[in-house]
């Protein structure tokens, strides 16, 4: 029933559009949908309400129920499984292979490859979701996204037929190496080599912190081929089959939170790849993996919205049952004012991700939008996380209960895709160009 859900969806794709369509300065209030597993008449309201050309936040009907389909699989799936994967860090194979079956996986690949070619948009529909049920079973979902988008940008029509293909054939993975053990934020300063000899290219290096690399079947992979150059034009991407010989994934890391998404270490020992599989032009690899970051940064601020309701939600309902001094803590303002800050925050950040989303499946520049709702989104996980474990007292600091759990898995969602510094740092960056060209609104 899912299933054909989804394929109704598929089908509606050309329908799947946000309905925002202004210049989208400022945020109208989004009404509290998330409480309600049905759409609020509200959000139709402040839709029509709004003088023409304000922006307006209903959902299509189609991506209504991609949202329906993505919820009903966290709850009835995910939430279930989450403490016994946390616990034991098992990567979440059967979950995975669930997911893709309903058609949540892999969104933005294109139709001509196999996909349903979704925007952003609707793929930040379903990762709040499943993120909502388990932020490390989103993530070991998401690094498929991630390898993906590079790919995507600009892959030929010759690679995106092999690599994204084969994605929507069987529940496949794949993983983005970027990172090293010298250079993560810094990107620039990645030594990973690829040499070229004849039409082939020699990788060796070591990458760290690789998500679902152990199940990769195909890695992005970002070497530096001319060591004089500027980063503009010093790297080069690739896209290497997993079991090619000199490939080596290390232990999986032991994490504080997400446990189920593994990361491991590669090392690539005299990897031969063919010339036909460089991403792009030689040189320009370092735009190409940052350029993914327009897609894949408002999904990972998604999923850490998903999880900011989470604990709104968890400590919502807690704060209704537990009483102390002859009520239910909700009715100390403490409480109340507690949560009324935590739901700004997930109804903030979620304005903030859904402007990033559309504005790039609009064809339009989104860096800053994308490195705001990263930020912001993500600092919302993390405060509504460490609020909830407060509402819940000693409960909250254990185990049996679930938000000791989303203050751990929420960390990371500051750290990877680019620190809250690093989005910081885009964000002043650009504000200030703007300023200096005689911006005179932001
Ligand atoms: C669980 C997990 C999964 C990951 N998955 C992947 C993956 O799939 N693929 C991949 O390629 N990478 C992945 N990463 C790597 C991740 O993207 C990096 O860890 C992250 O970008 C930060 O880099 P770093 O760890 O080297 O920290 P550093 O760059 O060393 O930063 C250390 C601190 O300094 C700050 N800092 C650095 N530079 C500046 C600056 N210019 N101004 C101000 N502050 C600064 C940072 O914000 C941070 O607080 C993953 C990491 C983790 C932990």
């Amino acid at each position: 029933m899912l299933a054909a859900a989804l394929r109704q969806a598929a089908a509606g794709r050309s329908a799947l559009r946000p309905t925002w369509t202004s210049q989208t300065h400022g945020l109208v209030s989004l009404q509290a949908r998330t409480f309600a597993n049905t759409r609020a008449p509200a959000l139709a309201h402040a839709a029509t309400a709004e003088p023409a050309g304000a922006p307006g936040f209903a959902l299509t009907d189609e991506q209504y129920e991609m949202q329906l389909l993505a919820r009903k699989f966290a709850l009835d799936e995910v939430i279930p499984k989450a403490a016994h994967h946390d616990e034991t860090g098992e990567f979440p194979v059967d979950l995975i292979s669930k997911a893709w079956e309903l058609g949540l996986v892999n969104l933005h690949i294109p139709e001509a490859y196999g996909g349903l070619g979704l925007g952003v948009f609707d793929s930040a529909l379903v990762s709040e979701e499943i993120a909502y049920g388990c932020s490390g079973v989103q993530t070991a979902i998401e690094a498929n996204g991630l390898a993906q988008a590079p790919l995507i940008i600009a892959g030929s029509d010759a690679l995106k037929r092999k690599y994204l293909t084969r994605m929507t054939e069987a529940p496949l993975m794949c993983s983005y190496c970027v990172t090293e053990p010298g250079a993560g934020s810094d990107v620039a300063g990645i030594q990973t080599r690829a040499e070229r000899k004849g039409d082939t290219w020699v990788l060796n290096g070591s990458k760290s912190w690789i998500t679902g690399s152990k199940y990769a079947n195909w890695f992005f992979v970002l070497a530096k081929t001319d060591p004089k150059a500027r980063a503009g034009s010093a790297f080069t991407g690739f896209i290497v089959d997993a079991d090619t010989p000199g490939i080596t994934v290390g232990k999986k890391e032991r994490n504080m939170g997400q446990r189920c998404s593994a990361t491991h270490g590669v090392t690539f020992d005299n990897v031969e790849v063919p010339h036909a599989n460089v991403l792009g032009e030689v040189g320009k690899g370092f735009k190409i993996a940052m350029g993914a970051f327009d897609t894949t940064r408002p999904l990972v601020a998604s999923a850490a919205v998903g999880l900011g309701r989470r604990a709104l939600e968890e400590a919502a309902k807690y704060s209704l049952e537990r009483k102390t001094m002859g009520t239910a803590i909700a009715n100390h303002q403490a409480i109340a004012f507690m949560l009324a800050d935590m739901a700004m925050g997930v109804e903030a950040a979620r304005g903030l991700v859904w402007k990033a989303a559309w504005l790039r499946d609009q064809g339009k520049p989104n860096t800053y939008y994308a490195a705001m709702a990263k930020a912001l989104a993500s600092e919302v996980a993390n405060k509504n996380a460490a609020d909830a474990v407060q509402i819940f007292g000693g409960n909250g600091y254990n185990s049996e209960y679930p938000v000791e759990k989303l203050m751990r898995d929420a960390k990371i969602f500051m750290i990877y895709e680019g620190t809250s510094q690093i989005q910081r740092l885009i964000i002043s960056r650009s504000l200030l160009d703007q300023i200096r060209a005689g911006a005179s609104a932001l």
